[in-house]
């Protein structure tokens, strides 16, 4: 399909265009049976889109081929939040974008796409339109998907992705949306739902549950009813997923600045049950309000703080507390906290580096809430377990460094931080909030 022929199946409404009509010329609809027509909703995002990105939909556009900025992008605009990045997809084939993009590299070998690079580090992804795999699966099939290297159309491409909010096309050159899964309306409603049904395109990719819940906590959007049922049935799935993805998609719920929300999240689905047990009968047997606290202070200080939070010290402060309890009373704490930490060192493959580094800052902790750094103080570990003592004091209303009573209560931090009641596996409407605070 050329560009021009493309033009002229696009009709500036609201509603989607109906397929084979040809109202004044306004609108031809693809032939019957093989192309959904898209919502087109005129918008203008010019001021706020990258300008190299936007270059680069542009010349692969005056090169003949459809291209448009897709996903989170295009999700983070409308609801009025600054994109991490831009990424592009293209009907433009990876030889095609390296061949017209000088400044290129094609990355990849199960899916290429291509990195387009600008100054400043900067990089436009850009992918060519794929489909989804299987369709016409049965019931019973095993779902998971483990080749999704497919080229497809552009309505494919949108059908493909997990979430409607992510789904949404900006064409830069006429300056509207094309959606053609219903991410408008849940943009406006500010609904997490899934492009089809939920329970499918968990059981073919868990780790979309653990991306629901980011989305949700982020951009403080509700998970709609089925999504929410679905995760409930479905989670049992995320120990088939790929170990790397669960450990990075588990950083990037804390990484986000909506720690708090995602980790409520998580346990009230029962995810964490799945994920990190530890620390989800930790919460559940202590009634604890401390991991809450710590992760508002964890989120206060990833909003505060101009360079990126370590792993290290996300990972230290999401298991502090059950970490802390596995260790009191040990004569070897560092033993104890390793012990704690192998099963889930195995269950989300956490790097080496990063389990060790846990283990010896709870190991050290205690000293330090003494003022006793000592030597480990100007070890390359030592300002993160600063950090650390940090965020666990304030979480318990203590100045930093200010000696340890055991057993001592913790005073709240603030009125949004108190204690809750929990309340779990009850689905709730994408309206409602899951919290108050975070
Ligand atoms: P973030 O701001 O966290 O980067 P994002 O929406 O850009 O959010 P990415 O992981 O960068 O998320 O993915 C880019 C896009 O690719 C998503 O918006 C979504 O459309 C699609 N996508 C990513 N992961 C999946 C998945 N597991 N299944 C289906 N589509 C996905
Ligand atoms: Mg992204």
């Amino acid at each position: 399909m050329t560009e021009g022929e493309w033009t002229a199946r696009v009709s500036f409404s609201d509603e989607p265009a109906a397929p084979g009509a040809t109202p004044a010329g306004e609108l031809v609809g693809p032939p019957l049976g093989t192309e959904r027509a898209p919502i087109v909703r005129p918008v203008d995002l010019e001021e706020q889109i990258d300008a190299d990105a936007a270059k680069v939909v542009r010349r692969l556009a005056r090169s003949g081929f459809e291209a448009y900025l897709v996903g989170g992008c295009v999700r983070d605009l409308l609801l009025g939040k600054t994109p991490k990045d831009f990424d592009v997809a293209t009907s433009a084939r990876p030889d095609d974008v390296r061949r017209i993009f000088r400044n290129s590299r094609i990355i990849g070998r199960r899916f290429r796409l291509v990195h387009v690079l600008f100054g400043g580090n900067k990089v436009i992804e850009t992918a060519t339109f794929r489909r989804a795999p299987r369709e016409g699966a049965r019931p019973g099939d095993d779902l998971l998907i483990r080749n999704d290297n497919v080229f497809g159309e552009a309505y494919e491409d949108a059908e493909r992705r997990d979430f409607t909010i992510n789904g949404l096309f900006y064409d830069v050159e006429r300056r509207c949306l094309l959606d053609w899964v219903g991410g408008l309306r849940d943009v406006e409603a500010r609904a997490v739902r899934t492009i089809g049904d939920p329970t499918t395109r968990f059981l073919e990719d868990p780790v979309r549950m653990l991306r629901a819940i980011k989305f949700s906590a982020r951009c403080d959007c509700g998970i709609s009813p089925e999504v929410y049922d679905a995760v409930v049935a479905c989670r049992g799935a995320l120990a088939m997923a790929a170990k790397p993805r669960l450990f990075e998609e588990m950083l990037r719920l804390m990484r986000g600045g909506a720690a708090h929300r995602s980790m409520w999240l998580a346990w009230e689905l029962g995810i964490l049950d799945v994920l990190l047990p530890e620390l989800s009968s930790h919460l559940s047997d202590c009634e604890d309000t401390v991991f809450w606290r710590l992760m508002t202070e964890l989120d206060r200080h990833t909003a505060e703080v101009s360079a990126p939070v370590d792993d290290v010290t996300y990972w230290t402060t999401l298991l502090l507390e059950p970490m802390l309890e596995a260790c009191a009373g040990e004569e070897d704490r560092m033993a104890a906290a390793a012990d704690f930490l192998e099963p889930i060192i195995d269950r989300l493959n956490v790097p080496r580096r990063i389990a060790d580094a846990v283990a010896r800052i709870v190991s050290v902790l205690p000293r330090l809430e003494r003022g006793q750094a000592g030597r480990f103080g100007r070890t390359p570990l030592g300002p993160l377990a600063q950090e650390v003592q940090r965020l666990s004091a304030a979480s318990r209303g203590r100045a930093p460094s200010e000696p340890v009573v055991a057993g001592g209560p913790a005073a709240p931090v603030e009125p949004a931080a108190a204690p809750k009641k929990r309340r779990r596996r009850r689905p709730r409407s994408a309206a409602a909030s899951p919290h108050d605070d975070g």
